[in-house]
């Protein structure tokens, strides 16, 4: 059997077209949706994703502003910009890009956006209202994870999920949620023993290591929904997730490839993210 390919491409475009829609509805009620970037120094990456996080929100119509800070700007610094942008009433959304130069305590930073600008859902706020199953603001890796499976039309309640990997970013935030959608979550680390095992018994399986290949074709059950968020440079420059795409496939019912699986979600939530919070800030909601 060779598994469903579940196309991130598509549903991430349509979750944009989505956003899109409802953004113009706003406009015309006289509410222009904002995203603030702050990228500090000069890191490649961090501005290449900066870039398509603008193009993201021109596609959608949300406002972006951009602050493009030196290398050596001093904490204080950044931390009067993020106070000006969260007592600006025209600012929905603040996004500091990570990671930050070493001399800038990013815990310290993350923790002075106001919660309900947070559109990365990274503020300890948002992440506590998650373990209550009430955020709003959801991280965009792992929100965009359970739309990957839901717009599948696969159940996640009652199934048993194992997710690989504990980080705050993806491993933690996606079990939560997994969670809150009443699977049996298992999280698997670095220290877990006999992990071949608890991935056997998984219905579905979130990879999120960091380690190319990581999940083989054995290790999962016949019919196992798998999902692969690792996203790995190999020495000859091709991109590798942390699954065996190619054999796991023809095991799995369900699998997302690399790239264009999880990849693509996490802008489109962001997106997402920038409306719920233009509308919550707008008297459309709590946050
Ligand atoms: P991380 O390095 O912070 O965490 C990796 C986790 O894997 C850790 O919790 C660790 O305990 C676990 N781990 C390491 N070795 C293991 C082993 N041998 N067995 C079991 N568990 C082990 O990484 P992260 O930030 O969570 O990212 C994971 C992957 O997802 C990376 O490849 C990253 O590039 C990718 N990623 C993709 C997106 C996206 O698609 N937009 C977003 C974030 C991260």
């Amino acid at each position: 059997m060779l598994a469903n390919i579940i196309d991130g491409k598509k549903i991430s475009a349509d979750i944009k077209d989505e956003v899109k829609n409802e953004t113009a509805k706003l406009k015309e009620k006289g509410i222009e949706p904002c995203l603030a970037v702050i990228l500090v120094g000069n890191d490649a990456a961090s501005q290449v994703y900066v870039r398509n996080k603008k193009k993201a929100c021109e596609y959608t119509g949300i406002k972006s502003l951009s602050y493009e800070l030196d290398e050596d700007i001093k904490e204080d610094e950044l931390i009067k910009l993020i106070d000006e942008l969260n007592n600006r009433d025209d600012v929905n959304g603040i996004l500091v890009q990570l990671p930050l130069p070493k001399h800038i305590d990013e815990q310290k930073i993350l923790l002075k956006i106001k919660p309900s600008k947070d559109v990365d859902g990274f503020h300890p706020y948002n992440t506590g209202l998650l373990s209550i199953g009430k955020a709003v603001l959801k991280p965009c890796t792992p929100a965009g994870i359970i739309e990957l499976i839901n717009r599948s039309n696969i159940e996640i309640s009652g199934k048993n999920a194992v997710v690989i990997g504990r980080s705050n970013i993806v491993g933690k935030p996606v079990s939560m949620l997994l969670l809150s959608e009443n699977a049996t979550v298992t999280v698997c680390h670095s220290k877990t023993k006999d992990i071949n095992k608890t991935i056997k018994n998984a219905d579905i399986v979130v990879a999120a290591v960091g380690i190319p290949y990581f999940v083989k074709e054995d290790m999962v059950k016949d019919g196992a929904v798998v999902i692969d968020v690792g996203i790995n440079r190999l020495e000859n420059g091709h991109l590798a997730g942390d699954v065996d795409f190619e054999n796991v496939s023809k095991k799995a019912s369900y699998i997302t490839p690399v790239p264009g699986g999880v990849g693509p979600m996490t802008i489109a939530m962001l997106m997402k993210n920038c409306l719920l919070a233009a509308k919550a800030q707008n008297g459309g909601g709590d946050i």
